[in-house]
């Protein structure tokens, strides 16, 4: 068995010691495999997919279809046509409001999302609701982060037509009912979004076994490269969905006046594909597999606790969220009294800690907490304890420092 020290090594970037990376919520760090394999493609089957009738071009196709096929399998997808490479969440999820909702949406309808949802999550929803002048209804948590039954079944009535929500909070950490709430949300006739960016890289995703209509991730959350991400979509909503981009690649035929497209997924993919990065992706998943998303759960579960019990001792920190480090996925957001999230970030940058602060993209949920700004420490299975006592060690002098 490899132990996580051993994963560790992996990554040349935490092995330089230059830095404790602490901001793994919005971006993950990259093992060497991933690299090498996108290297690879590059130095071995580098040819413009889908389009040749070459030996090299063919290869460059195989590689890209058999990623869709190892990202399909690893979210519980019926098929690999259920998966759409995109660029990353937010392209994921405009494509399903420029593609499903423009068309689904009417007057007087209703989109149900969260307070707590990342921009990416709202600002397409936003962009529906104006367009086809219907209501955007927000679902708002308790103070530890909870959707309670009561919320989502007072706020998804018969009215709503799509249902939008995070799977886990970039801010609260808190994963939330999906499987509850897209059941509800059925039972009224609305079909289930869920944006997985923070959920993916952590836990076991099963699409059909939560309900989702439409799943987006984000590859580089996940240790796969920057610049590719995919969407799952229900075959039966994808195939009577429009295409969200025209142009190469997705067509069947074109004359002057019109045009057929393709069948999905090449229907929503024009334009030349991110084969390299899909590759690395798939690697990126075979290398979460090996490591075990129970062991990336417990060693997430441990450095919470630690960073939360750490912060219990400052008296000035302020924590958002539920109390129970297990309910946050590594995700813990804080305020220090007296001093600026901004400040407190450069400070420890001096110290080479890299942690997130500001809004985190959500800012009605900044405005609902009542904080404009807070800092945020993300870790990730290849974090070690040691990181989390140099963390803590060097916020309890930043007060010191900012006088
Ligand atoms: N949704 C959530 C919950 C996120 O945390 C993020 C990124 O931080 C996104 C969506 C957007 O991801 P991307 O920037 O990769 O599109």
């Amino acid at each position: 068995m490899t132990s996580l020290g051993d994963f560790r090594k992996d990554f040349d970037i935490l092995n330089s010691g230059d830095y404790v990376y602490f901001d793994n919520a919005a971006t993950s760090q990259r093992p060497r495999q991933v690299l090498d394999a996108v290297s690879d493609f590059y130095k071995t089957s580098n040819a413009n997919p889908l389009r040749g009738l070459y030996d090299l071009s063919m290869m460059a196709t195989e590689q890209y279809e058999n990623a869709r096929a190892v990202v399909a399998d690893f979210i519980g997808a019926s098929r690999p046509e259920e998966i759409i490479f995109t660029r990353n969440t937010t392209e994921s999820l405009n494509l399903v409001a420029y593609s499903y909702g423009l068309e689904n949406v009417h007057e007087g309808d209703d989109i149900v999302i969260t307070v707590m949802e990342h921009h990416s999550n709202m600002l397409p929803w936003q962009m529906v609701a104006k367009k086809c002048k219907a209501n955007l209804v927000y679902m708002e948590p308790t103070e530890d982060g909870t959707i309670t039954k009561e919320e989502y079944e007072s706020k998804i009535t018969d009215r709503a037509k799509i249902v939008a929500v995070g799977h886990v909070s970039n801010v609260m950490g808190v994963t939330n009912p999906i499987k509850e709430i897209a059941a509800f949300a059925h039972s009224k006739g609305a079909i289930m979004v869920v944006d997985g960016a923070q959920s993916a890289p952590h836990m076991h995703v099963d699409v059909r076994d939560l309900g989702a209509d439409f799943f987006a991730l984000s590859g580089h959350k996940m240790l796969a490269p920057m610049g590719i991400g995919a969407l799952y979509g229900r075959y039966e909503l994808l195939e009577k969905m429009q295409p969200f981009l025209t142009g190469g690649e997705m067509i069947e035929y074109v004359t002057r006046e019109d045009a057929t497209y393709a069948e999905i997924p090449h229907k929503f993919e024009a334009g030349t594909v991110n084969a390299g990065d899909a590759v690395g992706l798939a690697q990126a998943i075979k290398y979460l597999k090996n490591v075990g998303f129970d062991t990336i759960k417990e060693q997430e579960e441990k450095l919470t606790t630690l960073l939360m019990e750490g912060l219990k001792k400052m008296p000035y920190i302020k924590v958002f969220g539920s109390e129970d480090p297990a309910k946050h996925c590594g995700i813990v957001t804080f305020t220090m009294e007296g001093v600026h999230p901004h400040d407190m970030a450069s400070v420890l940058n001096d110290d080479h800690v890299c942690i997130r602060a500001g809004h985190h993209c959500a800012q009605p949920l900044m405005q609902f907490i009542g904080a404009g700004s807070t800092a945020r420490a993300s870790v990730y299975f290849y974090n070690t304890e040691e990181e989390v006592e140099i963390f803590l060690d060097k916020l309890s002098k930043v007060r010191e420092v900012m006088g």
